[in-house]
């Protein structure tokens, strides 16, 4: 699935002009056809398109004739006979649970347990872009509803600054979220840029380092005034196990790509509560097709955010089924993930 954007969307480790992604499909001799989205990113998974396309083609293989409902057993034939590739683990998990729901005929969420909430709240997110750019957008936004902000950072400190002070200006209730996607490279030049831009309150900063240098994030988040999170840093529990024992983040960010699927998912939920640490349901810039899962997955759970902004940024939507508009998303009710993929993309 190559899929168009409204406009190149750009962080500090990539530039995306369009979403190089792939679907997963699986059939049963049922006749039933499980769908998942596989969003690779080669700044944070590792993987390209070409990767999972390669991985899928691979795992064929090891897959065919195995039991979909068996869906834990899948997964460990995949990370036993492949390793990393979290992505494309994703996106076959997804397909098994799609068909998984379908088999019983009821909406997704109901195998993620208890559904708290039928909308989800999602912030507008704010690549990085020239400063007027910027605020008018967020001014757009916050007039047509949205009230989170997630302002991309870890480039131009002076243009981030004025972003982020120009949308607190415009707004005292909204929250802020700022991600220098590993950008300030160093822990003293992100404790330096952090100071800069602290007084606004932000609600948190994301990754403001190299993901594997747990122990300078440890030492930004003692020199600072405002929660760290970490993203890139934390793909599985043992990322997440070292991040705690080196007391290096407040909250963290999960995502599914990073995880390769749910169930890896809530192994990391389960640890975070366990050592009273908030995370998040974060994004890869999904299409319509992977932000319907990750509403059915986020409305069964305790995120205090979830990113699913990719509708938003997409020009066209994958499949129908997922009702959204500004600052929500509808928890889809038809059965599986909810989504008829269209022509295009089937
Ligand atoms: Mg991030």
């Amino acid at each position: 699935m190559n899929i168009p954007l409204r406009e190149p969307f750009v962080i500090s480790t990539e530039r995306l002009d369009y979403l190089p992604y792939a679907l997963i499909k699986i059939g049963t001799d049922e006749g039933i056809n499980g769908y998942g989205e596989a969003t690779p990113s080669w700044a944070s998974t590792g993987e390209t398109q070409e990767s999972v396309l390669g991985a899928a083609k691979l795992m064929r293989q090891f897959f065919i004739g195995m039991d979909p409902l068996d869906i834990e057993g899948v997964g460990s034939v995949a990370d036993y006979n492949l390793h990393f590739n979290s992505s494309f683990k994703a996106g076959v998990e997804e397909a098994l649970f799609d068909i998984k729901a379908k088999s019983l005929k009821a909406p997704l969420h109901r195998l993620f347990g208890q559904k708290k909430e039928d909308t989800i709240e999602i912030p507008f997110v704010v690549g990085m872009k020239d400063e007027g750019a910027a605020v008018k957008e967020i001014s757009n936004a916050l007039s047509r509803g949205f009230k989170s902000f997630k302002i991309k950072a870890g480039a131009d400190i002076e243009i981030e600054k004025n972003v982020i002070r120009a949308t607190r200006g415009l707004s005292s209730e909204a929250k802020i979220f700022v991600d220098a996607n590993q950008g300030w490279k160093s822990p003293e030049n992100a404790i330096k840029k952090i100071k800069e831009i602290e007084r606004y309150e932000i609600e948190w900063i994301e990754q403001p380092i190299l993901a594997a240098d747990i122990k300078g994030n440890s030492t930004i988040r003692k020199n600072v005034g405002v929660k760290l999170m970490l993203d890139e840093s934390i793909q599985s529990i043992w990322d997440c196990e070292r991040a705690i024992e080196y007391d290096a983040m407040d909250i963290v960010n999960i995502k599914i790509a990073k995880t390769g699927g749910f169930l890896n998912a809530d192994e990391l939920i389960r640890m975070c509560d366990e050592h009273g640490k908030k995370y998040i349901l974060g994004s890869m810039i999904e299409s319509s097709l992977g932000t319907a899962f990750m509403a059915h997955f986020a409305s069964c759970r305790n995120f205090l955010s979830c990113e699913a902004c990719g509708v938003y940024l997409i020009t066209e939507d994958t499949g129908e089924g997922l009702e959204y508009w500004d600052g929500y998303i509808r928890v889809p009710e038809s059965p599986g993930v909810g989504i008829k993929l269209s022509e295009k993309y089937r």
